[in-house]
């Protein structure tokens, strides 16, 4: 059944497959991104999704954007959370716009996005909440204090919410992926990569797809029973 869904970030990286997937798996899609039109107007280009331009970490410009897809496409019922930055630096050395940043964007966005959507969700009794957290999140990571606690954040945040939208129809849940070969990760030197590699079990990177097919059967209604988990798609890397 066809339903409309908002993928943050939805225009780049493991967020467009999940824009992707969900529109071959019959949804209207809005894809939503920060700041990078060039990108998100080949990505429209290309698939034919509608984006939308919107800061996650300004509550009001969620209000209102939210609103503006609204009135295009009609009430949200999938919110797929994977916009997110990373800001890395020591602790030592990290500066409070650096832990800002990330806190604003990968923890209080996702508050802000899923704020929005749940009273709609609420009273027409069904939803469907997948939040992109990380392994580091998970694990912590050297040089992420910023990025580790926004990411464990959102399991939290998760793990409270399902249980106030269990009797609403509302599951919540978190995809976590290891390492995914986005631009993010392409663009580490490439001994680095070979380094993260080597502690990858299956011995490659993720692809985007296998995100985007994980967050797929979520939101689909043969998933119904499913709220509150963390599905780690990691490669074998943390076992938790
Ligand atoms: P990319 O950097 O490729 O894409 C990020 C997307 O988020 C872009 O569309 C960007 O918009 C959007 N975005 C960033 N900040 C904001 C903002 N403030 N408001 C609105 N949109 C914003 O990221 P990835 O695809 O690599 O990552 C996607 C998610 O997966 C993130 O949450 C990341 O933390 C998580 N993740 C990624 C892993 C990886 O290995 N790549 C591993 C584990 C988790 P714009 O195009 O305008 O910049």
């Amino acid at each position: 059944m066809g339903r409309v869904a908002i993928v943050t970030g939805g225009s780049r990286g493991i967020g467009a497959s999940i824009s992707k997937a969900l529109k071959a798996a019959g949804h209207e899609v809005a894809a939503t991104y920060g700041g990078n039109d060039e990108a998100a107007k080949a990505f429209t280009d290309e698939t034919g999704i509608r984006t939308f331009k919107f800061d996650v970490g300004d509550y009001d410009a969620c209000k209102s954007g939210i609103a503006e897809v609204e009135e295009a496409m009609g009430p949200v019922e999938i919110l797929i959370n994977n916009a997110g930055i990373t800001r890395d630096a020591p602790f030592h050395k990290m500066t409070p716009d650096q832990w800002k940043a990330v806190i604003d964007t990968n923890l209080t966005g996702v508050f802000n996005m899923t704020h929005n959507v749940w009273t709609g969700m609420r009273d027409r009794s069904f939803g469907r909440i997948v939040t992109i957290s990380s392994i580091n999140g998970q694990k912590g990571q050297f040089g992420q204090a910023n990025y580790s606690a926004a990411k464990a954040g959102d399991i939290g945040f998760t793990k409270a919410l399902a249980q106030e939208g269990a009797k609403k129809g509302i599951t919540v849940n978190v995809v976590s992926p290891g390492y995914i070969a986005t631009d993010m990760v392409m663009a580490v030197p490439e001994k680095v990569r070979e380094q993260i590699v080597a502690q990858i079990p299956v011995g490659r990177l993720g692809e985007p797809d296998e995100i985007a097919r994980c967050v797929a059967f979520l939101v689909s209604d043969d998933a119904g029973f499913i709220t509150g988990a963390t599905l780690s798609a990691n490669g074998g890397q943390y076992l938790s």
